[in-house]
């Protein structure tokens, strides 16, 4: 057999489950042990290392180092484990990896080996460094503004996708400054298991624009700059550049804007001239839509009789809202209807025109009906407005008591109790708690995960708005239409084709939300939704897609996205086309 001139393999050519052929061609026979394994044994040895490690961030450095050793056995193994695998990869876990970054990064070993090759390997390094994934991300950083065009230039792969942070709000945690770097890393390798974006065409990007964490400036292992937060008018002109940056390099990218301080600003600036979206805002509330679709459809009371109350009036709190007024909108009532379905309660009480002057925000849902009375707790509002839905983004734990979940089950047939507050601590009740006291009517989903239950007799599972559910389909949906934006369509879309992916049977035990299991293919129907979206909105840019059936642009949602199995297949049939040309 013919052997590649190329002297160093790519890291997943160590694979055991290559064959003897493709060891000798990529000169990796003796490399690894004998045994030309199956992807089961493998994957029983990947999960066998996993459960060993006691602690869930050796869990998540274990995680990265398979990711950056051997990609297509890392998503092999996510694919077949996502409801395990994603809290270790993503949220808690990243969490505690952001806040320990400075101590826990590893990266400089595993990139030494491309510098290597590309003084070695005499016929060009594109191909060598292409088929690496050996970099974390990219950071820019301010000291680089005037020539962010140069730094990202150095980004050895195409890009389809990016997720931005600058760190100034990690999860709950506050500003990480750089240490930020493992959220975008977490939510494209989301991307890429969710929706098969395929891993070497994403871009974790984290902005060093200083930070605000003073303990941070002062550790003398932290990896950013130690300069204090910039200002915010600094930090516009940094994203104007950035933003025409990215889009000159590649021009159909698709940037995911997470975990800003202040997400506004750069949404409304952007959303209309870029493909960009912002996940914390716009996925939030589609993913919370999909669910709420769901529960008013089972609850079996119309939209017009629907009363909302709303504990929290905060940006979630009003955000998720507008959202579902949009729905109300789409079901026949008019905006003003839709809008009095909605009863706000902030920490003063009922949001009321004459309680005083309101933040501008809380406006839009003020009350002018109640008639010169104030509703000071939670307590007296449910009593005055008898709601059919209990939302929560309060950030209260425990605000949804005993009392309150007996009434609503008094009221309704089927109440719609929704705690959406994070973490689980701050939950406004937890589903055991909903489950019990509203004596199992209750339509349920939450922000936090919470264990299922039995209740006489049956297994009750609790629906959790999480974005996972829509974000890697809005990403892949705005890459496959090349979207010019993303629209407030395209976003509601999403939400809406969520709530219609439910399999009969999920339907028939009442859940909100799919099995999260089925994730790749609740994607597919969410980006279908969003290219379909994007064509009515007029910004999508691959025109032949308008005119193919929905059955047809399922199968090219498919047949594009990466699949770590079969990928791996191809990798081999290429090897031996090689491998075959250098024969003849
Ligand atoms: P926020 O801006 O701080 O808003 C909190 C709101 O709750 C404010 O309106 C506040 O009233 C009100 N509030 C505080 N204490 C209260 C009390 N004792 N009684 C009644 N109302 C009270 O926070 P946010 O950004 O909107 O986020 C709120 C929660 O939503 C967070 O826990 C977050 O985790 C959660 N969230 C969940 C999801 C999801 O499920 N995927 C997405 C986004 C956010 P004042 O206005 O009077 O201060
Ligand atoms: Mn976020």
């Amino acid at each position: 057999l013919p052997q590649r001139h190329n002297p160093l393999p790519s890291p997943w050519e160590y694979d055991t489950s290559n064959s003897t052929e493709v060891r000798k061609y990529t000169k990796t026979y003796g490399l690894t042990p004998p045994a030309v394994e199956t992807f089961e044994k493998q994957l029983q040895r990947c999960l066998a290392q996993l459960a060993a490690r006691k602690t869930p961030i050796e869990k998540y450095q274990y995680l990265s180092v398979l990711r950056n050793t051997n990609v297509h056995l890392f998503y092999r193994l996510l694919a077949g484990n996502v409801k395990d695998i994603c809290p270790l990869i993503y949220t808690p876990t990243v969490g505690e990896a952001c806040q320990r970054w400075s101590e826990i990064y590893t990266q400089p070993e595993e990139v030494k080996e491309p510098a290597l090759q590309r003084a070695w390997w005499p016929f060009g390094c594109g191909e060598v460094v292409e088929k690496r994934l050996t970099f974390s991300g990219l950071y820019l950083s301010f000291e680089d503004r005037g020539h962010l065009h140069q730094v990202i230039q150095n980004w050895p792969h195409d890009v389809e996708i990016t997720v931005v942070t600058d760190g100034s709000r990690i999860l709950g945690l506050g500003d990480l400054g750089v240490n930020g770097m493992g959220i975008p890393v977490g939510k494209l390798s989301l991307y890429t298991a969710c929706a098969g974006i395929h891993p070497m065409r994403t871009l974790p990007l984290c902005l060093d624009l200083g930070t605000s964490n003073k303990e941070f400036r002062e550790d003398p292992l932290y990896l950013g700059s130690r300069r204090d937060k910039v200002t915010a008018e600094e930090e516009k002109e940094f994203l104007d550049e950035m933003m025409a940056a990215l889009t000159e390099r590649w021009p159909s990218i698709v940037i995911q804007y997470e975990d800003f301080k202040n997400p506004f600003p750069s949404l409304e600036r952007y959303q209309n001239t870029y493909a960009m979206f912002n996940d914390d805002i716009q996925g939030t509330g589609a993913v919370i839509l999909g669910g709420f679709i769901n529960a008013v459809k089972q609850s079996g009371v119309a939209p017009k009789d629907q009363r909302a109350v709303f504990l929290g009036a905060g940006s979630a709190g009003v955000g998720v809202a507008k959202q579902l007024t949009e729905f109300f909108m789409n079901e026949g009532l008019s905006e003003e209807e839709a809008k009095k379905r909605f009863w706000l309660v902030d920490s003063q009480g009922l949001v009321a025109h004459d309680r005083g002057k309101l933040a501008d925000h809380k406006l839009y849902f003020a009350r002018d009906d109640n008639n010169g009375q104030q509703y000071k707790s939670l307590e007296e509002v449910v009593e005055y407005v008898k709601p059919t839905i209990l939302m929560g983004l309060s950030t209260i734990g425990g605000a949804f008591t005993p009392k309150i979940l007996q009434r609503m089950a008094e009221m309704n047939e089927r109440p719609v109790i929704f705690p959406l507050s994070n973490p689980s601590s701050k939950s406004e009740c937890t589903f055991e708690e909903a489950i019990k006291h509203t004596n199992g009517k209750c339509l349920f989903a939450s922000g936090s995960p919470f264990p299922s239950l039995m209740h006489e007799g049956k297994e009750l599972t609790p629906g959790q708005g999480n974005n996972v559910y829509v974000f890697p389909g809005i990403g892949l949906g705005a890459i496959l239409s090349k979207s010019v934006s993303v629209t407030q369509g395209m976003i509601y879309a999403s939400g809406a084709a969520l709530s219609k992916s439910l399999l009969p049977e999920e339907r028939e035990e009442n859940w909100l939300y799919p099995d999260i299991r089925r994730i790749r293919d609740v994607s597919v129907v969410v980006t279908k939704g969003v290219i379909r979206a994007a064509q009515k909105d007029g910004v999508d840019r691959e025109l032949a897609l308008r005119n193919v059936s929905d059955e047809e642009l399922e199968e090219y949602i498919r047949r594009r996205m990466y699949d770590p199995f079969t990928e791996h297949e191809a990798v081999e049939e290429e090897i031996r086309g090689l491998a075959g040309l250098a024969i003849s």
